[in-house]
Formats: C-alpha cells, structure tokens, sequence
C-alpha cells in the first residue's frame, strides 16, 4: 500500500492506493490551518494518516510520499521552512515520518510532484513536460526525458520568480517585477480589489470590491466585459513573456498550465497564448510544442502525492 500525503498552506490532502497505477483506495481532504508548531502540526497529520491507513483495512504500508511547499531538500528529506507553513524550519520530515510508519519515505515540492502527476496523466506520456501551477503563487515542474529535474537545491523550475518586467511590481519574495506579481492569484486578487471599477461587473459578480477574485474576472470576461478581458489579456501577456523562455530552454513536448489557465479555458487563455507563441518563437519550437490546460483536476494533489510516493517505493527499495 502506498500513502500520499499533499500539505498546502490551508489544506491537507491525503490519500491511500495500491501500489502502481491502481485507483485510489481511500481519501482525505480537510481544511486546516498550520498552528506556528511544526511538531503540533505533525502530529495533526501523522494522526489523519492513522485514520486513513485504518479507513483502508490496516494493510503493511510499503511507501510514503508527501508534498510539501519548498524550500526543501527533497534528497535528505528536509523540509527548510516554507513562508506558508510558520514554525517549520529545517524539519527532517523524512526521517519523522520513515521512524514513524517503517516504510520508505520521499518528499518534493508541490510543483515538482504535480508535474511528475500531469506527465504521468498523459497517455503515451510525453517525453518531456513543464507543469506551470498558476495558483496563489506561480511555480514549475520539469519532468525531462522521462524524469524530474530538480536542478541545485531542488530549485529548477522557479520560473514564477523570473522578471517578466525589469523595477517591476514588487513581490513577496522580496524582488521585483517577478511572474508571480503578476500572474499570481494573490497578486492578481490584491491588484483587482485596488482597481476593479466600484460599479462593473467584476464587482457585481464578487458582490462587491472588496471580494473581488480572478474567478470573476473570467467569468466576466466570458460575458465580454471590457474591464475584465483587459484583465485577462494584461495577465495573458505576462504569461507569454515565461513562456517563450520554457519553450527555448527546455523545447518540451508539453507545457501543461494549472488553475487560473485551466479556469480560462481555450478561449481566454490557450488561444491568445498560442498567437503569442507564434509571434515570438521560431516556427519548428512553436509547431513541436504542445500548450495544454492540466489534464487531472480536483484529483491532482492526491496524484501529485502519490506520484511521490512511487519515488520512495522505487527509490528506496
Ligand atoms: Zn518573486
């Protein structure tokens, strides 16, 4: 049986399966906020796992694999003190949890897990895919002949800290004018409720201001709202400016885009992106590369996690 385990910022997602390829045994999805105490928090998600293990009939548990928010080393199994998880500062969770359960244990970032996921989603799979979360925050997976580059530090991929604009918009990684700031559900949400007009139709839909998120602008934007399809098409444009650069470093056979693109759509996101790919990259990179939307959805975080999981079992077998 393998266990996967995914820990956001504000949720908590694990999952219990078979070992290769079998459908998910048993799930668990709850609402948490981390306390500032990584070993309280720990203890709240050894205990769920207890709960989910014994949900699926108390099999041996063979591997283990949890996604976590960087930074970490995903190679000593240390979690190195993520900004959205307070308190948890060089945590060996690894080794936590290997004492724990007695089974192999490996950990990545939740961009590189849902990347291993979105290629292994893919039939035939891909021979090389980026995986773009487009979330709260911005970050990349990049699963290359066939395998997960994590680069030095497990940092490969930090595209959302790319500049697409030099002095740009400050970003809460401390630089300016990073992918993040502007395409960044948070940025975006905070730059809307600061500009949205007070009585548009952004503003109806949120049902005020205040409450405004990118949710409405898309679908205001489908409704034809100039506002908001201003909106899509400035995020649009930044997007592009990234994604020339994956496309001329790595040439891979798919970018998959996550869940702003994917609650776009074709029409809002792909297409525009795809004239964009035309205008600025050579004919024979911008043919060969396929632009997607993510293939898995409400199911990614427990096929990220699993996805992990198959790297402890094989790994350290
Ligand atoms: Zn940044």
């Amino acid at each position: 049986m393998w266990l996967g385990i995914d820990i956001g910022g504000s949720k908590l997602a694990l999952v219990l399966a078979d070992g290769t390829g079998a459908p998910l045994r048993a799930t668990r999805r709850l609402a948490w906020t981390p306390s500032g105490d990584a070993a309280r928090d720990l203890g709240v998600i050894v205990g769920e796992a207890r709960r989910l293990l014994a949900d699926g009939g108390g099999a041996r548990l063979r591997a283990l694999g949890v996604c976590v928010p960087g930074p970490l080393d995903s190679r000593s199994g240390i979690v190195e003190g993520p900004p959205n998880l307070p308190g948890w500062r060089d945590v060996p969770l690894a080794a936590l949890l290997e004492r724990e359960f007695g089974c192999a244990v490996a950990l990545e970032n939740d961009a590189n897990a849902a990347a291993l996921a979105e290629w292994q989603a893919r039939a035939p799979r891909p021979a090389s895919l980026v995986y773009l979360t487009l979330s709260t925050g911005v970050g990349a997976g990049l699963v290359l002949d066939g395998r997960l580059y994590r680069g030095m530090h497990d940092l490969a991929g930090e595209v959302g800290h790319a500049p697409v604009v030099w002095d740009g918009e400050p970003c809460a990684c401390g630089l300016r004018g990073c992918l993040e700031a502007y395409v960044g559900g948070a940025a975006w949400t905070r730059r809307l409720r600061r500009i949205a007009p007070e009585s548009g139709r952004v503003a109806e839909l949120a049902g005020g201001r205040e409450a405004v998120r990118p949710e409405h602008v898309v679908a205001a934007a489908r409704e034809g709202d100039a506002f908001a399809l201003s909106e899509v098409e400035r995020w649009n444009e930044h997007l592009s400016r990234a994604l020339v650069a994956v496309a001329f470093a790595f040439a891979p056979e798919v970018i998959s885009l996550g869940t702003i693109a994917s609650a776009m759509g074709e029409a809002l996101c792909l297409t525009p992106q795809r004239e964009r790919m035309a205008a600025h990259v050579w004919p024979r990179l911008a043919d060969a590369v396929r632009l997607e939307l993510r293939a898995l959805g409400e199911e990614l975080p427990y096929r990220a996690a699993l996805a992990v999981a198959e790297i402890a079992a094989m790994e350290k077998r």
